[in-house]
């Protein structure tokens, strides 16, 4: 008897569940079919004058929506002087969803700090449907904090959705955003000169299907974090391993666009030179092995030419170099300066081996928003040490360029490549 009853109540519970299951797919199917429709509503409640679908275009600064941690969810902020990259997060995030289902672009939010939860099947998690942006804002010797150029890294993040086929949107809409991201955890940005708060800019294909294509939902979000001061004193230059074996970008490839696919296989190289007593890798490409990157850092070389002359040189834009922000804004600079001729050509380890020799190679360094610039003491090459007297001078290139942009970042003179966030 007893055992009856209790069959009885399971599949009573198994027939409620599965009721339950299908109304609530059935009204999941509802909303969504709804949706668009109440969208263009609003739309027109919003404004008289009727625009096109915006949405598809892009998201607007106008409908975000801030939901702030309770303050028992506000974490403790770290000493900045022990900080590690990318270790400890900031308070809150900024999410938009992208769903081509639902007309596009869905309105900005910045919320607590959260997990994502994602489809297993997720475009991101199988074919590497991402891409990403490191830029920064400091707090400015007047207490005002500035985000450095931010436009360059919004039209590059469009170029990179782009190329792995996720939606664009518009950068200056994207900007207003992450300066009110910048607003609510402005806390978190450090005080102190080297210091800074990183912000991660990411966009990555969310559709919960298998196919190698195009994804059509995504979610554009945001997350930032305190940096320490990378670079004390003068004993910063790095050692780099130069073996033309490995190969990070080639013509036709991806190498110009800061997509995740570019950065997980460098991963078992930069372990390599690690093992040689190397810090970084100097990418090199080509039979003439011309250098391309340092790590993730392009790279500028400080040199005598036969006549004397000093010159400033960097590989072009050819496709295999990341146009990176702090590369124009040296080449920017080093213009205005009208100092020294400014070169965009290819640099060969040949060229590079034989001014070293003749005493004519001056200065070697990289340049990126996570160091600025990082000078190089030294490359491991066939088998053979090539010292570089880069922080040996008088009043190195490098030091100047870094000064200069710290000047700009850090307030010390207003420039319009700081954007005060309010
Ligand atoms: C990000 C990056 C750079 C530097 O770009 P910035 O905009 O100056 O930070 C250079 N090379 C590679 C490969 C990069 O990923």
């Amino acid at each position: 008897m007893f055992n009856s009853t209790k069959q009885c109540y399971c599949k009573l519970l198994f027939q409620f569940q599965h009721k339950l299951k299908q109304t609530s797919r059935a009204c999941s199917l509802r909303v969504k079919e709804a949706l668009p429709e109440s969208l263009l509503e609003d739309r027109k409640y919003d404004n008289d004058e009727y625009e096109e679908t915006d949405s598809e275009i892009t998201f607007r600064f106008k409908d975000l929506t801030t939901n702030l941690c309770s303050p028992d969810q506000l974490r403790t902020k770290p000493d900045t002087a022990d900080l590690k990259f990318g270790h400890v997060f900031t308070d809150h995030m900024l999410k938009i969803f992208y769903h081509r289902k639902l007309g596009g672009w869905q309105k900005p939010v910045i919320i607590p700090f959260e997990n994502l939860s994602l489809h297993p099947a997720a475009k991101v998690l199988h074919y590497a449907v991402e891409l990403f942006e490191g830029m920064k804002a400091y707090r400015g010797v007047d207490g005002i904090i500035r985000i450095f150029r931010p436009d360059l890294n919004m039209t590059r993040m469009n170029v990179s959705a782009q190329s792995s086929g996720l939606p664009t949107f518009d950068g200056h809409e994207m900007s207003e955003c992450l300066k009110r991201l910048l607003q609510v955890d402005s806390e978190w940005v450090p005080h102190g000169e080297g210091s800074s708060l990183y912000l991660r800019p990411t966009l990555i294909g969310i559709d919960g299907t298998l196919g190698v294509q195009q994804s059509d939902s995504a979610l554009l979000f945001t997350i930032m974090c305190p940096v320490g001061n990378y670079f004390d004193g003068n004993n910063d230059a790095v050692s780099l391993l130069a073996d033309p074996s490995f190969i990070r970008a080639w013509p036709g490839g991806s190498g110009d666009k800061k997509v995740g696919s570019n950065y997980g296989p460098t991963i078992r190289v930069q372990k390599h030179a690690i093992s040689k007593g190397r810090q970084q890798v100097l990418w090199l490409y080509g039979p003439d092995h011309q250098l391309t990157e340092v790590g993730t850092m392009n790279i500028f070389m400080f040199y005598e030419d036969e006549f004397g002359g000093k010159r400033l040189v960097t590989p072009p834009l050819s496709g295999l170099i990341l146009p990176g922000v702090t590369r124009q804004s040296i080449i920017q600079l080093c213009e205005q300066w009208r100092e020294f001729p400014l070169e965009q050509r290819s640099i060969t380890m040949g060229e590079l081996v034989k001014l070293q020799k003749r005493g004519k190679l001056l200065e070697l360094f990289g340049s990126g928003t996570a160091c600025i610039v990082s000078p190089i003491k030294s490359i491991e090459y066939m088998d053979e040490l090539i010292e570089i007297p880069t922080t040996e001078h008088q009043n190195p290139i490098y030091r100047r360029v870094r000064t200069e942009l710290q000047m700009i970042q850090y307030g010390h003179i207003k420039h319009p490549w700081a954007q005060p966030i309010e």
